[in-house]
């Protein structure tokens, strides 16, 4: 088997020198001041050793990545009456896509489309105020990565506000059939906010670990969620972290992930390792084109999709 240093390494030095690097996302305008070269990998293996690669300490922002730990959040929150509001299957429509809302009665077919998003925002926001909601999501991403220097860009934040009028159509289309509880500028105000936490790859794999080991952070001992609940996060990864590119990145990488058009995407090899890679191009899906491609490489060399070697 390979040496996981080694080939990190060499993924990242391949990933620096190639001219195909996507498209940088447009249309939250603070996300398009990125520089487009960037590019970090962390792989953590279950004895906490570390591999890094590139910009690994660069914070970026983690945009859809955030969607696992609100789900996480709301699972906790809600236990299993969460999947009233919202469905687990596969969307086969763009990210902030609106026309499955119409045919299913407001209830978005996962919590990682936006709709779904911000519906799972609405159940933590519940009985809170909205500093508070934001407040425990922080919390949580910090205590998660045992870093308390995490923080939330409020330059992006609040360039999503001016700018998402896809998301505020959304949220007043799922308002207007009964799927949301709070004011709709609430749950928005928290789903922007969350979206605009910034981590570097370092913290996001520390973050995933948990759901690389059966639900406990090997790191702290502390168990975050049951072993069950780990598995089926990660199967809902496995179906939709990559809005409609969820089956190529199946087939390509072979593992549970989760994307942002931040260009970020965590990966979970069970038992094995947590995984965060960033390349701020993107491509026709909205995900990461080389973050896609490393990954690829990285399962390939070491033997690590999923469904075999
Ligand atoms: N905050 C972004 C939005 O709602 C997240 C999209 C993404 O990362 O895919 O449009």
């Amino acid at each position: 088997m390979p040496d996981l240093d080694t080939v990190v390494k060499e993924i990242a030095e391949e990933m620096a020198d190639r001219p195909d690097r996507g498209e940088v996302a447009t249309y939250i305008p603070e996300l398009a001041r990125v520089d487009p070269k960037a590019f970090g990998l962390v792989v953590i293996d279950a004895d906490g050793h570390v591999a890094a690669g590139g910009d690994s300490d660069t914070p970026f922002s983690i945009q859809s990545i955030s969607k696992v730990f609100t789900l996480t959040l709301a699972l906790g929150m809600a236990g299993d009456r969460l999947w009233r509001r919202v469905g687990r299957e596969p969307s086969g429509s763009p990210f902030n896509s609106i026309v499955q809302l119409e045919r299913e009665r407001g209830i978005p077919r996962n919590p990682f489309i936006n709709a779904g998003a911000i519906a799972v925002t609405d159940v933590i926001l519940s009985g809170h105020q909205p500093r508070e909601a934001l407040g425990e999501i922080l919390r949580f991403m910090q205590f998660l990565a045992q870093d308390p220097t995490i923080i939330i860009d409020e330059a992006v934040a609040a360039s999503e506000l001016r700018t998402g009028f896809r998301n505020i159509a959304l949220a007043n289309y799922m308002k207007s059939f009964g799927v949301l509880d709070n004011p709709v500028d609430f749950t928005l105000g928290v789903y922007f906010h969350h979206c605009a936490i910034a981590m570097s790859c370092r913290q996001l794999a520390n973050a995933t670990r948990f759901l690389a080991h059966s639900g406990r952070n090997p790191m702290t001992g502390y168990s975050v969620v049951s072993a069950e609940r780990a598995r089926r996060i990660n199967a809902v990864m496995l179906t939709c972290g990559h809005y409609d590119g969820s089956g190529e990145f199946a087939y390509r990488v072979g593992l549970p992930g989760k994307s942002g058009v931040g260009g970020g995407i965590i990966a979970v090899a069970p038992e094995k390792a947590s995984i965060a890679v960033w390349s701020p191009g993107l491509d026709a899906s909205g995900n990461s084109h080389l973050g896609r491609i490393a990954l690829e490489q990285l399962t390939k060399r070491l033997g690590w999709s999923i469904f075999g070697a």
